[in-house]
């Protein structure tokens, strides 16, 4: 069989008078006064718990959007005992039938629910409509079809025979369930995790952080529509430390797929470790997990390149990507200049309500988010190592809208340089230009994590030495651009030391770790 070749799916611009920002708007407008009731699903069942959690926008918070129906551990069981019933059949479907149902959700989104799963998008989780546009339609497309076409490479991929002998493998699904969890930050994410383990043939205890429900709900639907089978991906919705455990803890738990927060995973992994003799199987574990990502300047560099990538990388969705530019090293020479292009494009930046379509930050998160970004900001003006240079107000009396927030400081170690933040605030410390390979040691030291990292640099020669030298300090490094925005099929996106079992979501290289390859070998 032969699949439909495969191209990144196009990113509408919502421009003023475009038929797609009439649609999105009103569909944004008419589910902002509805209120919804967001089930679990497990196998055909709508799961109504009468337990009814708040769903508020975050840049609103006093508005009431819908409800979630809570579920408990009895739940979690029943949903690992439907997914272990539903993988009798899902397992030895032809791949050609498990593709198709995929395709399909790719072309749902793609057509008729592109509008509702941005809207929901940008109400349940605050992107504004351009960020939902990338992540929630062209990405979640983009990994359905890509992820197709991964697995028809990897099942075409085949041992020689020899004269007297016939060798095959066969790419099995692992044997038992495996489980789910997805963040809130990309509803691309929280699709894919499950998809792509369900697509190998698995079958999935699916739990989305409850801050991505109104999303997950639409991604629920599109599966459910493009008819995935009952069983097959199962979502749950109770509490996230009893759902791991009830699911690690269980003999047939065969793989995690995690993208949140380094702490969680570690933490899981221990889990998953002390319960490694109840288990039929070695699980698989993999996981996505936290940033600290640089934006490394040579003096070379063109001093705009490297605002707006600054600009973009650090500010867009809030800075809550794992990607996120979170710290630059900028140098002597060219600071003056990156400073005042920095400032001057900050100053005509909209932060607001992702419904104002020129609002290009919104809110982040939720309570617990602002008040630790907020925290960040509160110390750096105490502090006499720290100055901040834009931004640094913050207002939650509506939405928790931070304005996007630049920190210089003079300590290379302060705590802005190191720890993930999470929100739009970016960390800056100026070294001297002739400093160039003592700042990138620097960098690599103070690399705790290894996800993305970008190098600014129009020295060729510079490039390559920092290319060399930082060559631990990110999975995905970028050269003469911002560290954000992988692109299905184009950048492999994953990284290591504390950021993850760096698997590259959105290649074979992660579809491999969801199948247990049986190996054949026949004497003619
Ligand atoms: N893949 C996204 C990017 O390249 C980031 C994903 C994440 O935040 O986990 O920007």
């Amino acid at each position: 069989a032969k699949i439909p070749s495969v191209v990144n799916e196009e990113v509408k611009s919502y421009a003023p008078g475009t038929p797609e920002r009439t649609e999105l708007l009103e569909t944004y407008k008419k589910m902002y006064n509805e209120v919804i009731e967001v089930p679990q699903y497990i196998g055909s069942e709508e799961i109504f718990s009468g337990v009814k959690k708040e769903i508020r926008p975050p840049h609103d918070h006093q508005k009431v959007v819908g409800y979630y129906h809570e579920g408990t551990q009895s739940d979690v069981q029943k949903a690992i005992e439907t997914a272990l019933e539903a993988r009798k059949s899902w397992a030895n479907m032809a791949w050609e039938d498990r593709a198709a149902i995929f395709l399909k959700a790719a072309d749902l989104i793609a057509g008729p629910y592109r509008a509702k799963i941005n809207a929901a998008t940008m109400i349940g989780q605050s992107k504004n409509a351009m960020q939902a546009e990338i992540d929630s339609a062209c990405e979640l497309i983009d990994f359905l079809r890509f992820n197709v076409k991964f697995m028809t490479e990897i099942y075409a991929d085949q041992p020689i025979s020899s004269p007297g002998v016939w060798n095959k493998v066969e790419y099995r699904p692992l044997e038992g369930f495996t489980f789910a969890i997805t963040p809130f930050n990309f509803t691309a994410i929280a699709g894919n995790l499950p998809s792509c383990m369900a697509l190998m043939g698995n079958v999935v205890v699916w739990k989305p952080s409850d801050k991505q429900v109104y999303s997950a709900q639409v991604t629920m639907e599109v599966f459910k529509k493009a008819g995935l089978p009952d069983g097959v991906i199962n979502m749950v919705l109770g509490d996230p430390a009893e759902t791991a455990t009830t699911c690690i803890s269980h003999p047939d738990f065969a793989g995690l797929h995690f993208t949140g927060s380094t702490h969680v995973f570690k933490h899981l992994w221990k889990q998953i470790g002390n319960n490694v003799d109840i288990h039929k199987t070695y699980p698989r574990v993999v996981g996505e997990t936290g940033g600290k990502d640089f934006v490394m300047v040579h003096k070379s560099a063109c001093p705009t390149e490297v605002a707006v990538g600054l600009v973009r990388g650090a500010f867009e969705y809030q800075g809550q990507k794992c990607s996120a530019a979170s710290r630059a090293y900028i140098p002597s020479n060219l600071w003056p200049e990156v400073e005042k292009q920095v400032k001057e494009m900050l100053a005509t930046i909209k932060v607001g309500s992702p419904e104002d379509f020129s609002n290009f930050v919104t809110a982040v998160i939720d309570g617990n988010s602002f008040k630790k970004i907020t925290g960040f900001i509160d110390r750096a003006k105490a502090s006499t190592e720290a100055e901040i240079i834009a931004g640094g107000t913050y207002d939650d009396s509506v939405g928790y809208f931070i304005a996007p927030t630049v920190i210089v400081t003079t300590n290379p170690t302060y705590e802005s340089m190191t720890d993930e933040i999470f929100g739009p605030v970016l960390s800056i410390y100026v070294y001297d230009e002739d400093k160039y390979e003592e700042t990138l040691q620097l960098v690599d030291e103070t690399s705790a994590y290894a996800l993305t990292g970008s190098i600014f640099s129009q020295d060729r020669a510079a490039v390559e030495v920092a290319y060399k030298a930082l060559e631990n300090a990110a999975g995905n490094f970028y050269i003469n651009d911002k560290p954000t925005g992988a692109v299905v099929g184009q950048q492999p996106f994953g990284g290591a030391r504390a950021s993850g079992t760096n698997d590259k979501a959105g290649s074979a290289m992660n579809l491999l770790r969801w199948v247990s390859v049986r190996t054949v070998k026949e004497t003619l």
